[in-house]
């Protein structure tokens, strides 16, 4: 079976990783492995901006895709953007096979509220699901239901269900895609 390699940046809190590994596979065909390295995002910091580019952190993955890798996902807990944007929740490579999501803008607690465990698993499952979904070649659906509604803020993300709408699912190989 395909092989998902899960790997951590920074100081991100492993036992996040740990919740993808076991929740990705009900959504994705694939198997999950943290790997036992990480990504320092240190050169991707750009101190005007205060933040991480992510995709200069999805460059330097690219040395970690092996024969056996179906994709690499990175999971950071660091504030990532890309130039034209404020920030984003996650980057991907369309068409695979690297990608990049952070915790960051998940937190309720950036937000000022309460922290919520259960909250944050589910906004990293579905940001996981969507940034795998490009790496599919799928862009932007319209349905706010569906993981690749696209999403600029963090309650857009909570309306999104953790799967792709029959629509997104016909339109990938379906052998990446577990069969309900
Ligand atoms: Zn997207
Ligand atoms: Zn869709």
């Amino acid at each position: 079976m395909k092989l998902l390699h899960l790997l951590p940046v920074g100081k991100v809190d492993v036992s996040l990783l740990k919740d993808l590994r076991a929740a990705i596979p009900d959504r994705l065909h694939v198997r999950c492995e943290v790997l036992p390295v990480v990504l320092d995002p240190a050169p991707a910091y750009h101190p005007e901006r205060q933040q991480y580019h992510s995709s200069e952190i999805l460059q330097r993955m690219q040395s970690l895709v092996r024969p056996q890798t179906w994709r690499v996902l990175a999971v950071a807990d660091v504030d990532l953007y890309i130039p034209i944007l404020k920030y984003v929740f996650g980057e991907a490579q369309m068409g695979g096979p690297c990608a990049v999501i952070s915790s960051h803008r998940l937190r309720q607690d950036f937000y000022g509220l309460d922290q919520d465990g259960a909250l944050l698993g589910q906004r990293l499952l579905k940001e996981s699901v969507h940034e795998l979904g490009h790496t599919l070649d799928l862009r932007h659906c319209q349905d706010y239901r569906c993981v690749m509604a696209s999403s600029h803020a963090v309650e857009w993300i909570d309306l999104r269900e953790s799967t792709l709408c029959e629509s997104c699912r016909s339109r990938v190989d379906s052998s990446a895609l577990v069969q309900r």
